[in-house]
């Protein structure tokens, strides 16, 4: 060990103190022991040393707060700090966790000067001329402590708040509520998330400023003007002109950035800004993973990978729902069942993944023709429901009928680009009074068998007696 080398001791206890004292001096260290933390603290900071040695527990300061204060310090922040104390390891965690360098067993004496050779960096920080000037009082390092255990308490809440979000189970929500508690922390302009895939983007913006503010969250992530934004408006953000540029911080899960985080400050912003969104985007990957996470697994339970478009599942749960509404609201209710004409000779002519194109135009077409408010969804092979609420027989005539129509008019091509003729049957059922789910499916069902009887391409209604009447509806606004 080089001499020169400068060693703070810190123990209470005279007669250890000075019997490590000398052995340290036997190592070639230039050692100085003070009785008290306050002591030690102020000479270290006067003038850095290689190494702090410290009681885990002593008297007024603990060897733990000591180490935040000289982590936190620039005199002192890299000069090593090796506590002692019983053997236990709720001991050694708390002082791995405070910083410290190294936690030795006390009267473990061969253990501490190795702890004190491993700790000690290559160039010795005595060397480099800074210190930090103290009044040589209790109550200055007291404050200090104070200031830096309130930082780090001030940061695991926040940390905290963030892991909570874990439970979002949807990125919009997630946002949300993420905006809801960093504006209560942080004065900005704008905050804006953007997931790189699936792509996500959310913007907290106030409704006053919001186009200029999606114009600079744009240019910040480089986004393309297709990807869509969700957009959360309300006062807890700024509307003041830019007067500097977002910061921004990459999210990682693991070792993979999976978003960014960016925040426009509101004026020349806060000096704690960058430290809070630094303590957000660290704490932020598990939560925003899980999220997105459980979106697609509930994304892949309910949605046909082939068309997009909702699977049988999805398709009941949602009509159950509907049902339930119809009878609760009195709103007519009716079901489209479509099945493609003569679909096996499509497959056995062109191939099967002709075939599974084909099902894919009509999903995307059965989606487009569809209202806001209508559900549409795989039933299974080549059938397909459309339901729509508020619809009685006419409206559901007239529906199915341009569905219908539609399709007639598709055009997907084959591999030699010639058309493929695509047609469908569609029955209709309206739901009646003693209608459950199956029976109503099952109306519509035989309807579209009897289209099929009927020549194909065409449309059949399920008779009926007890019918819902009156006119198609205008589906109110709070049901819609
Ligand atoms: P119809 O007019 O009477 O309905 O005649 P069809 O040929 O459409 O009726 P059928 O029930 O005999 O044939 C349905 C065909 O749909 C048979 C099956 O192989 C095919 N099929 C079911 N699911 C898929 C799929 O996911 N992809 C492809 N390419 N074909 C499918
Ligand atoms: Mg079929
Ligand atoms: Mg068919």
């Amino acid at each position: 060990m080089s001499p020169g080398y400068s060693v703070i001791l810190i123990d209470p206890e005279e007669q250890t103190r000075d019997v490590l004292i000398e052995r340290l001096r036997m190592q070639g260290y230039r050692a100085t022991g003070f009785a008290g933390p306050v002591a030690g603290i102020t000479a270290a900071l006067g003038s850095p040393p290689s190494a702090v040695i410290a009681d885990l527990w002593m008297a007024g300061i603990s060897g733990v707060q000591l180490t935040r204060l000289l982590r936190a310090e620039p005199a002192t922040e890299r000069v090593p700090v090796i506590l002692r104390g019983p053997d236990s390891p709720r001991n050694r965690f708390w002082a791995e966790r405070a910083g410290a360098a190294a936690y030795v067993v006390k009267g473990h004496m061969g253990d501490l000067v190795r702890a004190i050779g491993r700790s000690i960096p290559p160039v010795a920080t005595e060397d480099e001329g800074f210190f930090t000037q103290l009044q040589d009082d209790e109550s200055t390092i007291r404050d200090r402590i104070a200031a830096y255990l309130d930082a780090a308490l001030f940061e695991s809440v926040l940390a905290a708040e963030v892991s909570a979000l874990s439970t979002c189970g949807a990125f919009d929500r997630l946002f949300d509520l993420l905006t809801q508690f960093v504006s209560q922390v942080m004065s900005y302009r704008w905050l804006a998330l953007s997931v790189n895939r699936p792509s996500h983007v959310g913007l907290h913006a106030h409704p006053a400023a919001h186009e200029q503010c999606e114009r600079e969250a744009r240019e910040t992530f480089n986004l393309p003007s297709d990807i869509a934004i969700l957009h959360i408006e309300d006062e807890d953000a700024s509307a003041e002109p830019p007067s500097a540029r977002p910061l921004v911080r990459p999210i990682e899960f693991g070792r993979e950035i999976i978003a960014h985080i960016a925040l426009c400050q509101k004026g020349s912003g806060d000096r704690q800004d960058a430290r809070i969104l630094d303590v957000v985007a660290r704490e932020m990957g598990g939560p925003l993973r899980m999220a997105l996470l459980v979106e697609e697994t509930q994304r892949a339970a309910t949605t046909d990978p082939l068309t997009g478009i909702m699977n049988r599942r999805a398709l009941l749960a949602a009509l159950d729902l509907e049902q339930s509404r119809s009878e609760r609201h009195g709103y007519p209710l009716s079901l489209l069942m479509l099945d493609v004409d003569h679909f096996k000779p499509i497959n056995d002519e062109h191939g099967h993944a002709m075939g599974d194109r084909v099902l894919a135009a009509l999903g995307r077409l059965f989606a487009h023709q569809a209202r806001r408010t209508d559900l549409v969804g795989r039933w299974g092979g080549e059938e397909f429901v459309v339901v729509l609420a508020g619809a009685a027989e006419p409206g559901a005539r007239i529906a199915a009928e341009r569905i219908r129509s539609a399709v007639e008019k598709m055009s997907v091509l084959d591999d030699k680009g010639h058309r493929v003729a695509v047609t469908v049957s569609i029955g209709i059922a309206c739901l009646e009074v003693r209608d459950n789910v199956e029976v109503f499916i099952d109306r519509a069902d035989r309807a579209m068998y009897q289209a099929k009887a009927a020549g194909r391409n065409r449309v059949a209604v399920s008779p009926s007696v007890l019918r819902r009447t009156g006119p198609d509806l205008e589906i109110p606004k709070e049901i819609a």
